[in-house]
């Protein structure tokens, strides 16, 4: 079976679009005057453009925290504080990075379907459709602003909530928004676009609609990470949708299910866990880890290391077990047999390399 793939219908992309939300969602609310919830990360707390939201009397504007990446106790949290506004919005917005962003889409997800959204982790356990849902991002890497997951922490596992419901309405992509970040946030969210695109195009579920969106936004990371081109911004922002695309018409690879393990049991979080995962996968993806190499010292980044020499035993097994758990991944890069190549012991010394 070849998969039907839901994409976002909406999309507007350019220097200043943002500027363009406040008639996008006038068109949303048509003639009610019901509320608007605005999900933005607290990190803009004070800078001046959130003074250009479009905001109605009656909408809400909450502030959210990621400095934890997004748990399923926070978003039913969220999802309570946004009922107890005014019941259920028209709309939920989201501003910011994959996190805020996959706050937003889960918020949304659950105004509209019973119960926690850990009950949700998981392909296709949702019910009923979203509150109508637009995403901005202000990081460029992760593709969460194309893709039909919503990454959580749960109380047993970090799964997203995949559904087609999951994706969202409308995306605002304006590389204004982005300029900003700080350098080193900046190239762990975009090397996560990266590794997808080196994850994709050497798996062994490449396609040619993997094939065509991961090469243009590889090169897209070429240009941006080792050439810095005057419009950096724009290209990024492109390479993340493209390598989103990429994605999910194949998958990623190993670097992503060693970086969940790290993500689960040390809380390091998904850009920069990538990052430590991928510089020790030379044996598997050596173009790749030789030009990321040359990424990191261009961009002059320089990485952790020995976070998992001094991790305990009972630690060290349980990132063994959610890295396996990942099977897809795994199959991805090796091939159908990759358990005859992929041991227990060979994933716990690729992290103690780390
Ligand atoms: P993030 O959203 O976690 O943000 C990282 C940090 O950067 C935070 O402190 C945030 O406040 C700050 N920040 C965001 N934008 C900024 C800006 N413009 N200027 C200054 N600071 C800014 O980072 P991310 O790498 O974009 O997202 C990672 C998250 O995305 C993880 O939770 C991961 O699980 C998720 N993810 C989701 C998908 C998906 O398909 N849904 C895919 C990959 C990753
Ligand atoms: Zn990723």
């Amino acid at each position: 079976m070849f998969r039907n793939f839901k994409v976002v219908p909406k999309v507007v992309f350019g220097r200043g679009c943002f500027n363009q939300l406040g008639d996008i969602i006038r068109e949303q609310r048509g003639d009610t005057d019901h509320f608007m919830a605005f999900l933005v990360d607290d990190v803009f707390t004070g800078r001046e453009w959130p003074n250009r939201l479009p905001l109605a009397d009656q909408d809400m504007l909450l502030w959210v925290n990621v400095d934890d990446e997004p748990k399923t106790v926070y978003v039913d949290t969220l999802t309570q504080q946004v009922e107890n506004h005014a019941g259920r919005p028209v709309g939920v917005i989201g501003i910011g990075g994959g996190s805020t962003m996959d706050l937003a889409k889960a918020v949304s997800l659950m105004l509209t379907n019973p119960g926690s959204s850990a009950d949700y982790q998981g392909w296709d356990l949702i019910q009923n459709p979203a509150v109508y849902h637009v995403g901005i991002p202000t990081l460029s890497g992760t593709g969460a602003e194309v893709s039909r997951t919503t990454v959580l922490t749960g109380p047993e596992k970090k799964l997203g909530i995949n559904s087609d419901f999951t994706v969202f309405d409308q995306i605002i992509l304006d590389p204004e928004l982005i300029a900003g970040a700080p350098t080193d946030q900046r190239f762990y969210t975009g090397m996560d676009c990266y590794i997808h695109c080196v994850e994709s195009l050497w798996g062994t579920f490449l396609n040619t609609f993997s094939q065509a969106f991961g090469e243009k936004a590889l090169a897209m990371c070429r240009e941006v990470f080792l050439e810095a081109p005057p419009d950096a911004d724009d290209k990024l922002m492109m390479a993340s949708y493209f390598g989103g695309m990429s994605i999910a018409y194949s998958q990623v690879g190993i670097c992503h299910a060693l970086s969940y393990g790290l993500s689960y049991v040390l809380g390091v979080h998904h850009g920069i866990g990538n990052c430590i995962a991928f510089a020790s996968l030379e044996e598997f993806y050596p173009e790749g880890v030789a030009e990321f190499r040359d990424m990191l010292e261009r961009q002059r980044i320089s990485l952790p290391r020995n976070l998992v020499s001094d991790l305990d035993e009972g630690g060290l097994e349980k990132m063994v077990d959610v890295a396996l758990v990942l099977e897809p991944l795994w199959e991805n890069a090796l091939g159908s047999d990759w358990r005859d190549q992929m041991s227990r012991e060979r994933i716990r010394q690729l992290y103690l390399r780390m």
